[in-house]
C-alpha cells in the first residue's frame, strides 16, 4: 500500500445522510434528504467513512462490487442514528470484504460489546460477526490521533454529548475537514481546545439540529444550533460551515428559509444536503 503523505490529491466530502436522531421520509424532505449521519471522505482514491447511519446503505449500493477490500468506518459514537446502517452496508454482506470500525472507548465498554447487544435477537436477527463480511473493532481514546494502516493520520477530540462522542479532523494535501457531531455547546462558547482543533480547516461539519428557540426546550439532549457553529468558525477563522444532524421535523420549506438566513449571517455557512459533494484541491 502506498503512503498517502506523498500524494498531492484532493480532499473530498460526500454527504450520504445529514438527518439527526431518526430518518425523515416523504416529499417534504427530498431536497435536504432524510437519511441519518453518514459522510464519505476521500483522500485521493482512499475512502474513509464517518458514521454508519442509514445513509451508509446507499453508499454501499454505490460502491457495489468495486468496494475496496478494506473499509475504515469512524464512528462518532454508538447512538442508533449513527450505527443503524451497519448490517445493511453492502460490503458487510460480501465474504471477501473487511470493515474496520473505529470508535472511541466512551464509557469503558467497547463498541464491539455494545454493538453485539444491539445487533442480536430479539432486537436484530444476527450479530455483525455473523454477516458474510469481516469486522474488526478498533478502540481508541478520544483526543488521541488515529493512524490508519496506510499512514493517513486523523485527529480526534472528545465532544460534549450524553455518553460522549468523538469529533474528527482529516488533513491531507494541505487541506482539512472537521466533523463535529454530535455536540452540545457549553458556556463560554466556543471552548479554546475546540476552536484550535478546527482552526485552519477548509470546512467544519457541525451539529446544528436546533434553532436557538428549540434549544431552550431541549437543553441537555446533546445537540447545538447553527449560531453556535458560526461562533465556533468565527473564533477559529474558518470560513466554510456545513450545518449537519438536521432535525427530523424540519422540512425542506423550513430549511430553505434557514439556509438563506444562515448565508446572510455567514456567507460560507450552508445546510448539508444528502448527495452533496465538496472537493478541495491539494495545495501545491
Ligand atoms: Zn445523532
Ligand atoms: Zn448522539
Amino acid at each position: 500500500m502506498t503512503s498517502l503523505a506523498a500524494g498531492l490529491s484532493a480532499l473530498q466530502v460526500r454527504f450520504w445522510g445529514v438527518r439527526g436522531s431518526v430518518p425523515a421520509c416523504g416529499p417534504r424532505f427530498e431536497r435536504y434528504g432524510g437519511n441519518t449521519p453518514c459522510v464519505e471522505i476521500r483522500c485521493n482514491d482512499r475512502l474513509v467513512v464517518v458514521d454508519a447511519g442509514t445513509g451508509l446503505v446507499a453508499l454501499g449500493v454505490e460502491l457495489g462490487p468495486d468496494a475496496p477490500a478494506t473499509i475504515d468506518i469512524l464512528l462518532s459514537h454508538l447512538h442508533l442514528d449513527h450505527v443503524g446502517g451497519l448490517p445493511f452496508f453492502r460490503p458487510a454482506l460480501m465474504a471477501d470484504r473487511f470493515v474496520r470500525l473505529h470508535c472511541g472507548n466512551l464509557r469503558g465498554e467497547t463498541a464491539e460489546v455494545a454493538l453485539d447487544r444491539l445487533f442480536s435477537p430479539p432486537l436484530f436477527p444476527v450479530s455483525l460477526a455473523q454477516l458474510p463480511g469481516s469486522f474488526e473493532h478498533v478502540g481508541f481514546k478520544a483526543g488521541d490521533p488515529l493512524r490508519l494502516d496506510d499512514g493517513l493520520e486523523v485527529r480526534t477530540i472528545p465532544l460534549n454529548h450524553p455518553g460522549g462522542a468523538t469529533g474528527y479532523r482529516f488533513d491531507h494535501g494541505g487541506r482539512a475537514i472537521c466533523y463535529i457531531s454530535d455536540i452540545e455547546h457549553e458556556e463560554p462558547w466556543p471552548p479554546p481546545d475546540l476552536a484550535s482543533f478546527v482552526a485552519g480547516s477548509d470546512l467544519v461539519i457541525y451539529d446544528g439540529m436546533f434553532s436557538e428557540t428549540e434549544y431552550l426546550r431541549c437543553r441537555g439532549w446533546g445537540h447545538s444550533t447553527w449560531e453556535k457553529g458560526v461562533a465556533l468558525c468565527e473564533a477559529a477563522g474558518v470560513t466554510s460551515l456545513a450545518i449537519f444532524h438536521l432535525h427530523p421535523q424540519h422540512d425542506d420549506e423550513y430549511l430553505a428559509r434557514l439556509d438563506a438566513e444562515m448565508g446572510a449571517r455567514m456567507p460560507g455557512a450552508f445546510l448539508a444536503r444528502e448527495g452533496q459533494i465538496l472537493t478541495y484541491p491539494a495545495d501545491d
